[in-house]
């Protein structure tokens, strides 16, 4: 049995790529996102009311990889990446049906001219990600306080200190606010979550890394456990 499932709204994150995004949702609280209503469902009746809940479950599909497929078993990051297990015993993004779900925290709806968007705090979504439903988070049944997981009970540690470059700084005091909300903590939080590979951890690592936030290239590096943001560059857009 197969079924056909449409696209009900898509995603405007900062996130331009996947490295980079967290593996979670609600580890980086200064991402705003947009969930834009496609044509069909662009009404105010599909979401009367949806305000009344603060959070609100996002099912999505992982677009990106949905023409790789997948395996039966995957090697999760949260141990160390060495370690096989079972597929359905993970959150990766490689899986039968591709599809994914993050509660978020519900910061309004906006009518834009005629488009209706809710506003997110904290997903961990690609930006043109598509949604599939959305439903209102339930606490007395969603929220169960005596669940536990033997590897992913906690979340992880994101002690790492994050310090800036002169030039960086001032990249960032020079970028718009409106444009780029609260661009400074955005950065600090995402390098905090450290997206580097589970191998690089602990180890002596030189390597310059960039991710891309938004239309900015953010180039970071980390040496011991500290991690400096060298430069935030605009990416330059080709001549036509
Ligand atoms: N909380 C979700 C879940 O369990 O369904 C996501 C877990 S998954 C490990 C999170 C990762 O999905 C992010 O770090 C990002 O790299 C990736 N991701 C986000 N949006 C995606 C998309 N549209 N296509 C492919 N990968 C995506």
């Amino acid at each position: 049995m197969s079924f056909e499932l449409e696209v009900i709204a898509t995603v405007e994150s900062p996130f331009k790529e996947k490295f980079g995004i967290p593996r979670q949702p609600r580890l980086v609280n200064a991402a705003c996102s947009k969930i834009v209503l496609k044509d069909k469902f662009n009404h105010p009746d599909y979401v009367a009311e949806l305000t009344q809940h603060s959070h609100i479950w996002l099912l999505f599909l992982f677009h990106q990889n949905l023409s790789q497929g997948y395996k039966s078993q995957v090697r999760p990051p949260r141990m160390g990446g060495n370690k096989k297990i079972g597929v359905f015993a993970t959150r990766s993004t490689y899986r039968p049906n591709g599809i994914g779900m993050s509660a978020v925290k519900l910061l309004g709806i906006e009518n834009e001219s005629g488009q209706i968007n809710l506003l997110v705090e904290a997903a961990d979504l690609l930006d043109q990600t598509p949604i599939v439903d959305i439903k209102p988070y339930i606490p007395y049944s969603d929220s169960i306080l005596t669940a536990t997981s033997e590897f992913a009970q906690h979340q992880p540690d994101a002690s790492m200190s994050i310090d800036f470059s002169d030039s960086a700084r001032q990249s960032i005091a020079q970028l718009p606010a409106t444009e780029y909300p609260k661009l400074q903590e955005l950065i600090v939080q995402v390098l905090q979550q450290d997206p580097r590979p589970a191998y690089k951890k602990n180890k002596l690592d030189e390597k310059q890394y960039g991710i891309r936030l938004y239309d900015l290239n953010i180039k970071w590096q980390v040496t011991a456990q500290q991690c400096l943001v060298l430069a935030v560059e605009q990416e330059s857009i080709p001549d036509a």
